[in-house]
């Protein structure tokens, strides 16, 4: 069987000691890492230091090569576990939209939750409305991915995922493919779920957007968490030099 810990007060998220590997190249190098039930943690660093990785870990789109990884208090390296019952708890959201290009906006927040969650269509539907009007998108049910602009395209992605009523979302770098002016809506409706109380992992080169609406930065650099803390005292206050060298860049 698989440890299970308390459920009561576990984080939503627990990694302990996560090493990965691909072939000699160690890309995660120790990580210790969570996010508490209700808690928005944004997580920064330069490219290649290893936040998409950790971030696919979480759901085991990456195999990690040592170390623990717990969900709701669920060990998800340990290979008892049920994976598809953690991932129906994990929502995600890329860079790239993965909208599928031939379903409409409607049926691409359908399709997976009358398969995977069995139900009926026109609950499905009652369902993709309601996260189509809370993205902002209720009035483009009926168009197709290649007719909205990215910004949409991106909401729609977050719609999809809240249909799949996830108990935590994680977003990976959502905003750096749009073009600047359609940054901002999707921001919004990050804004607004972690004002609902969603617990989110993001990882985000918005530093305006990490300091007002995350509780904790993570600073991650050469596959270590280098300093982590409330996003003014990293961002304004950072201990490490290597945190001082890449806010530089960055602010
Ligand atoms: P970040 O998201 O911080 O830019 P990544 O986690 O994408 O960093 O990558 C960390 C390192 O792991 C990089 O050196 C990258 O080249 C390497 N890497 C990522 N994914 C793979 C993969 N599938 N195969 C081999 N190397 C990879
Ligand atoms: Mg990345």
């Amino acid at each position: 069987m698989a440890e299970v810990r308390s459920s009561e007060n576990v984080p939503a998220i627990q990694v302990e000691r996560l090493h990965k590997y691909f072939g000699k190249n160690e890309v995660l190098k120790g990580i210790d890492f969570h996010v508490d039930p209700g808690e928005v943690v944004c997580v920064i660093g330069p490219s290649g230091s290893g936040k998409s990785t950790l971030l696919r870990c979480v759901n085991r789109l990456e195999e990690p090569t040592d170390g623990r990884i717990f969900v709701e208090g669920i060990d998800i390296t340990d290979p008892e576990t049920d994976l598809d019952g953690v991932r129906a708890r994990i929502g995600i959201v890329f860079q790239q939209f993965n909208l599928f290009p031939h379903l409409t906006v409607l049926r691409n927040l359908t399709l997976a939750q009358q398969r995977a969650k069995r139900r009926s269509k026109s609950e499905a539907v009652d369902i993709a409305r309601h996260n189509l009007e809370k993205v902002g998108l209720a009035d483009r049910e009926g168009a197709y991915p290649a007719h909205l602009s990215g910004g949409q395209q991106q909401r729609v992605a977050i719609a999809r995922a809240l249909s799949m009523d996830p108990d935590m979302m994680l977003f990976d770098e959502p905003t750096s493919a749009l073009d600047p002016e359609l940054v901002g809506d999707v921001l919004g409706v990050m804004r607004k779920l972690a004002d609902e109380g969603m617990t989110m992992m993001i990882v985000t080169h918005e530093m305006g957007f990490a300091r007002e609406v995350g509780d904790r930065v993570v600073f991650m650099d050469g596959g270590v968490v280098v300093e982590q803390g409330p996003p003014d005292d990293v961002l304004s206050n950072p201990q490490h030099a290597r945190t001082q060298v890449f806010l530089s860049k960055v602010l």
